[in-house]
C-alpha cells in the first residue's frame, strides 16, 4: 500500500520519528498494511463513515482507513511522539483526518460524534482493550452512537466477548456483550504481525449494537454476573445468596441447581429485573 497512497513505508515513519514501542502503552504495531487493510475491511462500507480510532501510533490503520475510503477519521493518541507522523498522514488527506492528543479512556466519544454514521476500528491498547469496550457499551443513548466495532484483543479476550452460555469462555463480559450486541471473531493475527511480537495471538473482533435489547438495568446485570460468576462453580442458590438465593431463583422461575456458566443472557436479564 506504500505505493498505493504514496507515503513512505512504516519502517521508515518509526525509525524517522523515533516511534520506538513503549511496553507500557501497549505498543505493538502492524506494520504490514496488507493487514491493516484488512481490519479496516473487516468494518465494512467507509465511504459515509467517520471513524474514531484509539491509538494510531505511527499511523498504519489509520492509512488502511483514509485508503479505503473512510470519510472522516478521528483519532486520539496518548503517546505525543507519534503527532508529527500523523500530523503528516493528515497533509496527505486534508480534511479527512483529526487527530486528538489524550487518554481515550477520559475521551467522550458520545460528545465528539458528528451526524451521520460513526464506527470504531482499533488496534487497542491490550491494558486499556476491555475498559474501552464496556464504556463504549454502556453510552448515554441506546442505540448508540455508533454503527460498528472492529476491535483487535488478545485472543482470549475475543473469545470471552463473543462466548455464550456453556462456554468455557462464558462470564461477565460474554453476558454485557451479548445483551446489547451481536459479536463475532472475524480472524486470527499470530503474535509475527506486529513489531515488536506481544506474547500472545490477538484476534479482531466486530461488534453491532442491538436495536432492542432486552430491557434490563446495566448495574443490576453487573452486580448479578459479579456474584454468579465471582463463584462459577458453585450452584446459583449459592454463588447468589447474598442477593436473595433460592427465593430469588424461583421467582425468576429458575433451577436454583444450575451454574452461571449455562444461563442465558436472557435468563441472567430475567433474574436481575427481579432485584
Ligand atoms: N494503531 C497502531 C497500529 O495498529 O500499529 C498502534 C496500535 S498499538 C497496539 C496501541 C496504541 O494505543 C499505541 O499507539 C499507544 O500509544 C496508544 N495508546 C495506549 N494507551 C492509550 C490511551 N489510554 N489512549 C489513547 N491511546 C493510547
Amino acid at each position: 500500500m506504500a505505493a498505493l497512497d504514496g507515503l513512505p513505508p512504516l519502517r521508515e515513519v518509526i525509525q524517522r520519528h523515533g516511534l520506538d514501542a513503549k511496553k507500557a502503552l501497549g505498543q505493538n504495531f502492524l506494520l504490514d498494511l496488507n493487514i491493516t487493510q484488512k481490519v479496516a475491511r473487516t468494518a465494512g462500507d467507509l465511504t459515509d463513515a467517520t471513524v474514531f480510532e484509539v491509538g494510531p501510533g505511527p499511523g498504519g490503520l489509520t492509512r488502511a482507513l483514509l485508503a479505503l475510503g473512510a470519510k472522516k477519521v478521528i483519532a486520539v493518541e496518548r503517546d505525543s511522539r507519534c503527532l508529527p507522523a500523523l500530523a503528516e498522514i493528515a497533509d496527505h488527506y486534508p480534511g479527512r483526518l483529526e487527530v486528538i492528543e489524550g487518554d481515550a479512556l477520559k475521551t467522550d466519544f458520545e460528545a465528539l460524534a458528528p451526524q451521520g454514521p460513526v464506527k470504531i476500528v482499533a488496534n487497542l491498547p491490550y491494558n486499556v482493550g476491555t475498559q474501552l469496550l464496556l464504556n463504549w457499551l454502556m453510552p448515554r443513548q441506546w442505540p448508540p452512537f455508533w454503527q460498528s466495532l472492529t476491535l483487535m484483543f488478545q485472543k482470549e479476550v475475543g473469545e470471552r466477548i463473543v462466548a455464550e452460555a456453556n462456554d468455557d469462555h462464558y462470564g461477565r463480559l460474554g453476558v454485557i456483550c451479548g445483551w446489547r450486541t451481536e459479536a463475532y471473531m472475524a480472524f486470527d493475527l499470530s503474535p509475527q504481525a506486529f513489531t515488536p511480537p506481544p506474547k500472545v495471538t490477538s484476534t479482531v473482533v466486530h461488534l453491532t449494537p442491538r436495536a432492542e435489547p432486552i430491557q434490563c438495568d446495566l448495574p443490576k446485570l453487573e452486580k448479578l454476573t459479579q456474584a454468579a460468576f465471582g463463584q462459577r462453580r458453585k450452584m446459583l442458590r449459592a454463588s447468589l445468596k447474598p442477593l436473595g438465593g433460592e427465593a430469588l431463583l424461583n421467582r425468576a422461575d429458575i433451577d436454583s441447581s444450575r451454574r452461571a456458566e449455562t444461563l442465558t443472557v436472557e435468563e441472567f436479564c430475567r433474574i436481575a429485573n427481579l432485584l
